[in-house]
């Protein structure tokens, strides 16, 4: 009879002199429930959309994911993320997410499917056909060594390291002069 009782919430409340809205109030179930990123591991990291570059808190558990929000230490955005960054959990676990290349034949209207290796020889072939093609290395009797045809436009979470290699591939490498980034736009 008195476990029974001491479930009541009123009949605690008589005893602990409580008004009601403390912990005299809370069911069983109320006190076994956990914060919903209780126990996870968090990653810091940048929101993948704009070139503010907010800050944000990966957590995951068991190697999943489990809710991406803001980061209060970013210098940038101290702990806040607009509509599209605070979805960024949606951008990974959707289940419309596409995750496999598509390919689109020329004058075709259909997609297909191909593997990533092919795709990205397809890309590299297709890189350095057009440097093959347009390279200029000289101009006026003096080396010019540049491939004017092409041109590279990085994303906004590139980081420095990033952006150095991209810099020095495109440009020293394969001769681009037309090297820019999403947050210049
Ligand atoms: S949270 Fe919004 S403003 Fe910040 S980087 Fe992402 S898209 Fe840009």
């Amino acid at each position: 009879m008195a476990g029974l009782l001491s479930r009541w919430p009123f009949f605690r409340q008589l005893i602990g002199g409580g008004d009601g809205t403390g912990p005299e109030a809370m069911s069983e179930e109320t006190r076994a429930l956990r914060p919903r990123l209780d126990g996870a591991q968090i990653a810091r990291s940048v929101c993948p959309y704009c070139a503010v570059g907010c800050g944000q808190l990966v957590y995951h558990r068991a190697g999943k994911l489990v809710a991406i929000e803001g980061d209060p230490e970013s210098p940038i955005s101290r702990g806040r993320l607009c509509p599209k960054g605070a979805d960024s959990y949606e951008l990974l676990t959707h289940a419309g997410r596409e995750t496999r290349v598509k390919y689109r034949r020329p004058y075709s209207t259909e997609w297909e499917e191909i593997g990533l290796d092919r795709a990205m020889d397809m890309v590299a072939e297709r890189v350095w056909e057009t440097r093959e093609r347009s390279f200029v290395e000289e101009r006026d009797g003096l080396p010019l060594m540049q491939a004017p045809t092409m041109a590279h436009l990085g994303g906004a979470t590139l980081d420095n390291e990033e952006n150095y290699l991209i810099k020095k591939l495109f440009t020293a490498g394969l001769g681009m002069v037309a090297v820019s980034n999403q947050a210049r736009i």
